[in-house]
């Protein structure tokens, strides 16, 4: 059997899916209703306007049944045909994932990056995207995709600089972004930093269940899936947008997975704990707490860059010979505990702490002290206590707005 523990609550701290809040789970657990009746009109006005403002966009947002696979897909296939040159980003395994997708589909994909594992330590170098698109005097270039947040290490890059790159080159590439994990954790803002098509997921700092995914569009991506050649049926947003206009779907929505919505925008936005704002603003200093224990235990942390470390997970890297899994393994055994693996080029070097969704200082001093625990059975020579520094961390620095319920 794989319950190990038959009492107590299972700490889910890998970087998503995150644990879903009480709150949002009763809100599922209301009868699904008739997803082409009267009510169901007011709950899909609901949760629109309210994803338009986690995003904060004016511009409509298509709700996929889907995971967020899909709405890489989607994002692809609404705004490319067949054969389109488009520039990724490798920051790390899912912007790999990414750029295999768009190869399938029949697009010719460029991965830009710094050689090895480099780029996996560091977020997205705006200037190599600059120099690139300069180069491309014909505009063969049709799209710029880059990951916000990525999740295999830990990297959150400066997606307004992606946006000023490819000003600065003067190039008409559409902006495509994956924000799977950093929506509603890390500061976003899709209107502003002038992305055209983010694509997000529910199981992460949207306190979800993994099964909805999203695609945030603008005024020019709506333009540019006029005239896209790559096969689109379901994916296809020009009736999603249509119907959405009374807040209804063309396909089956997923009911009770929009009442979880419903209730995790309002839970975001309350202005009581300082909407978005107070959440990013708690994310980064739980994320700065989990890096003074890693710091006090002398392990490195897989983002080298400071200002590129994610509010979202913090990667900690093993000593050389260590293997991360055996150490996930044994934390899972002897405490319920569960961390996020390492992935793809990464893996067994290091273990990803998760610090997004539903967080409280309590939750992530127990994830920090079965860390530790497992660390030292492991044998791993530790320079000192993760676990105490990080209690001096949130005990000396009150967070700024009051903890979300
Ligand atoms: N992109 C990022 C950054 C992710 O973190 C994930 C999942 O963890 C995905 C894409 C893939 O999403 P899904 O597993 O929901 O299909």
């Amino acid at each position: 059997t794989l319950d190990f523990h038959p009492t107590g609550r299972h700490f889910l701290q890998i970087p998503g899916p995150s644990p879903v809040p009480d709150r949002i789970l009763r809100a599922m657990s209301l009868p699904t209703i008739d997803h082409r009746g009267p009510e169901f009109g007011v709950l899909g006005k609901r949760v629109l306007k309210g994803i338009q403002q986690i995003f904060q966009t004016r511009h409509p947002v298509a709700i996929y049944p889907a995971s967020g696979t899909g709405a890489w897909e989607a994002a692809l296939a609404n705004t490319l045909s067949p054969g389109d040159h488009v520039l990724m980003y490798e920051t790390g395994h899912f912007a790999t994932l990414w750029q295999k997708m768009a190869t399938r589909l029949g697009l010719k994909t460029e991965f830009l990056g710094l050689p090895g594992v480099e780029g996996w330590r560091r977020g997205v170098q705006a200037h190599l995207i600059e120099e690139r698109l300069k180069n491309d005097r014909e505009h063969s270039i049709k799209a710029v995709c880059v990951v916000h947040n990525e999740t295999s290490t830990g990297a959150t890059s400066n997606i307004l600089a992606v946006r000023r790159a490819i000003d600065a080159a003067k190039h008409p590439a559409l902006l495509l972004v994956d924000s799977i994990s950093g929506l509603a954790s890390a500061e976003y803002k899709h209107d502003e930093w002038g992305v055209d098509v983010t694509v997000s997921g529910s199981q992460k700092g949207l306190m979800l269940p993994p099964g909805i995914s999203f695609n945030a569009l603008s005024p020019k991506a709506l333009e540019a899936s006029k005239t896209a050649k790559l096969p689109k049926a379901f994916w296809a947003w020009d009736e999603i947008v249509e119907m959405n206009k009374t807040g209804y779907w063309p396909y089956t929505p997923n009911t009770n997975l929009l009442y979880g919505l419903a209730e995790a925008c309002d839970m975001l936005l309350d202005p009581t704990f300082g909407g978005l704002e107070g959440v990013f603003a708690r994310h980064q200093r739980w994320a700065e707490g989990v890096r003074s224990a890693v710091r006090a235990w002398g392990l490195e942390i897989q983002v080298t860059e400071t200002a590129t470390q994610s509010p979202v997970l913090t990667g900690v890297v093993m000593p050389e010979g260590v293997d991360a899994d055996a150490i996930r393994k044994l934390i899972y055994e002897r405490f319920d505990l569960s961390l996020g693996t390492g992935l793809g080029k990464v893996k067994g070097r290091m273990f990803r702490i998760g610090h997004l969704g539903d967080c409280n200082d309590l939750t992530l001093m127990a994830a920090l002290s079965g860390c530790e625990m497992g660390l030292k059975l492991s044998g791993v020579k530790l320079a000192g206590s993760g676990v105490a520094a990080a209690m001096e961390y949130f005990a000396g620095h009150p967070a700024p707005v009051a903890l979300q319920k």
